[in-house]
């Protein structure tokens, strides 16, 4: 019996795990859960599985759902979650929050010996030289729950490294591969949000929209993986069957297939080094035939550019790449950006961005919130510029110079 915490569990990965471990009764039990302040749906959670303790990143909503729950121990803030993920009953711990709140506990739990299923890219873009490291340091491996992540996680194991010539992770292409460069500057949040293969939370289906998230993707794996950049590469593939393959130096290519669900690279990051069966329909290669893979098209997606440019300049880029994407993709779902303007907004935070050696988490921390401030400082002097020009009767949105790499 496996003894698992999940931390940010009212997330779409998290709710997904819950569902995971439901299905194994016999081989898994729910310990620890935790959220930033959806208290109500982790209410809810509590009632249906039944963990021993939980914790809310939020003091006021920590707070009230303590005062609902009587029977159930609810922690608080950081140092709660840092509880829930080094609880001693707890053997392997689910990361299924992006924010930073989870880094410091994420560290934690690495020290203090716990299995880790990761599916946190952001944690990694941002910190993956800190993680990785204390990991090797703990001899604890990462689980990635990404499901490019997972596929070679998967085609890579009892590979010798000498024997690796390059990775591949594979991208659908989003919801807007087929549109024209002209389309992108304006597209809707209901558009972007409706994506063709996976469901997933609002951010990462934005970034999905953008082709960030292959960027993101890429820095993910080369933590993950111990790869060289340009040995990474990222091919479009529609049919989303293919997660990612492996090209070994004769030539051979391993390639991972299964369906677009992500209750299976959750369950293997619980099962692992096991693997179980499950419920979910195997992959008809009939019905998906044919197969389709294309380059990405860096012009019309300038937001994978920007994350590769980022890449090649060191961690702390990596680190401004993802607070001012994450803070950029916001401002676009509460309608206050449009959506070609989430590259310029981080392109322009990298602009900025004196690149610094970061050793620790306070460092890390420090880089991001520059990164976030500052690119919040460009996204409202867009708004006021649009209102401005919304007031002097502009049609609204505002016509203006095509992002200069369209
Ligand atoms: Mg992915």
């Amino acid at each position: 019996m496996k003894r698992i915490a999940v931390l940010g569990s009212t997330g779409s990965i998290g709710q997904q795990t819950l569902e995971v471990i439901a299905s194994q009764p016999q081989r898994l039990k729910l310990i620890g859960l935790s959220a930033h302040s959806r208290i109500d749906l982790l209410e809810q959670q509590a009632a249906r599985y039944h963990p021993e303790v939980v914790a809310v990143v939020d003091g006021e909503h920590a707070a009230r759902l303590a005062s609902r729950v009587e029977a159930l121990p609810v922690l608080e803030g950081v140092e709660g979650l840092v509880r829930v993920a080094t609880d001693p009953r707890v053997d392997v711990v689910v990361v299924g929050t992006s924010g930073r709140d989870a880094l410091v506990p994420l560290m934690k739990a690495i020290e203090s010996g716990k299995q880790i299923a990761l599916a946190s890219k952001e944690l990694l873009v941002m910190a993956g030289a800190l993680i990785t490291r204390l990991a090797r340091a703990h001899q604890t491996t990462l689980v990635p729950i990404d499901s490019e992540h997972a596929a070679l996680f998967q085609a890579l194991r009892g590979i010798p490294k000498p024997e690796i010539a390059s990775i591949s992770i594979t991208g659908s292409g989003g919801p807007l591969w087929s549109f024209e460069a002209s389309q992108l500057r304006d597209v809707s949040v209901s558009t972007v949000l409706n994506h063709p293969k996976w469901q997933m939370g609002p951010k990462i289906t934005v970034d999905s929209a953008t082709l960030m998230n292959k960027g993101l993707e890429v820095i993910e794996a080369r933590w993950l993986f111990d790869m060289p950049l340009d040995r990474i590469h990222v091919l479009i593939h529609p049919q989303a069957q293919v997660h990612g393959l492996v090209e070994l130096i004769d030539g051979t290519v391993l390639a991972q297939m299964s369906p677009c669900d992500m209750r299976l690279p959750i369950q293997y990051a619980l099962s692992f080094p096991e693997r179980w069966p499950t419920r979910v329909p195997s992959v008809s290669l009939v019905q998906q035939s044919p197969l389709t893979f294309f380059e990405p098209d860096l012009a019309r997606f300038p937001c994978l550019r920007v994350a590769l440019d980022a890449a090649r300049r060191g961690d702390s880029a990596c680190a401004v790449l993802s607070a001012a994407n994450d803070v950029a993709v916001r401002a676009y779902l509460k309608e206050e950006l449009p959506f070609g303007d989430i590259a310029r907004i981080t392109e322009e935070t990298l602009s900025q961005h004196q690149a610094a050696s970061m050793q620790t988490v306070e460092e890390i921390l420090a880089v991001d919130a520059w990164a976030r401030a500052t690119a919040q400082t460009l996204v409202s002097a867009e708004c006021g510029m649009r209102h401005a020009e919304c007031e002097m009767g502009t049609p609204h949105p505002a016509p203006r110079t095509p992002y200069r790499s369209l």
